[in-house]
């Protein structure tokens, strides 16, 4: 199997006065081409700065990450922006929507402010899929946590990444609503061979995963194959 991403010997240390914190303290791992895998660990393990690093939104101490041949912390700010902007899709915890913008601009202007084109079909499915479709039109602040948590991941699939990046997408969202976040996400990681990269807490959604990779102490602790639902049918 290809190799998606690639981190070596990876490290992130922040450093306040005499305190160092090991964010990270020693990373290898191979994401595969279509795999989705979830990364799980207590708070302040690691994850998130993991997950950052992975997208080149973070430079390490030390180590390395590969996209290709190609090493993030080598590339310049445009090669770096070009490569999140064509292969990246973004769920963060903040959600990060624009609360001047309504929904329905949240979700493409991204693309078309890049000069890329909107798959009307597409969009439209995901917004129903994800039961958005009736608040396109609200603004942020006039939705729940839950709904925002949604456009957030409209926003991030909307332009058909071949990687997707999640922290804790289904963190705002009652168990049921999560459940078919994660069946969406699957189907949409197989029909386009997608690489998506998710941390959760709940392990519940953590088991519907390919791989799941524990963080602890910045360290690798485990990686093993989750449970998929349809290995099982
Ligand atoms: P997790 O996502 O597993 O909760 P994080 O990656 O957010 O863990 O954080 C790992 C450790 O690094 C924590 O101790 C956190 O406080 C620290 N940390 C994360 N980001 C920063 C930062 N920007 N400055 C200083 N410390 C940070
Ligand atoms: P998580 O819930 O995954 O642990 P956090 O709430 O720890 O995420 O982190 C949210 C953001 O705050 C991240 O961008 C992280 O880099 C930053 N951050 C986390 N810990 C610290 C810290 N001790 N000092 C400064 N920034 C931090």
């Amino acid at each position: 199997r290809s190799i998606v991403l690639k981190a070596q010997g990876l490290k992130k240390y922040y450093t306040s006065g005499e305190n160092v914190t090991k964010a990270l303290d020693g990373i290898d791992l191979d994401i595969y081409y279509g795999e989705f895998a979830a990364i799980v660990g207590t708070s302040g393990s690691g994850k998130s700065t993991l997950l950052h690093m992975l997208g080149g939104l973070d430079t390490p101490t030390a180590g390395t990450v590969r996209v290709g041949d190609k090493e993030l912390s080598r590339m310049d700010d445009e090669a770096l922006a070009v490569f999140r902007r064509r292969s990246i899709g973004f769920v963060f915890q903040q959600y990060n929507l624009v609360q001047t913008l309504n929904v329905r601009e949240n979700i493409v202007l991204p693309i078309l402010l890049d000069g890329g084109t909107i798959d009307e079909d597409y969009c439209r499915e995901i917004v129903t899929l994800l039961k958005i479709e009736e608040k396109l039109e609200q603004f942020p602040n006039q939705l729940s946590g839950g709904q925002q948590q949604r456009v957030a991941i409209a926003r991030a699939l909307a332009g058909k990444p071949s990687i997707l990046l999640a922290d804790e997408p289904t963190g705002n969202l009652d168990s049921r609503t999560s459940q078919d976040v994660i069946a969406f996400l699957k189907a949409s990681n197989q029909r386009f061979q997608q690489t998506m990269v998710m941390i959760t807490h709940n392990p519940e959604i953590a088991q519907m995963a390919d791989r799941i990779i524990r963080i602890e102490d910045g360290r690798i602790k485990t990686s093993v194959p989750g449970y998929a639902e349809d290995e099982h049918a």
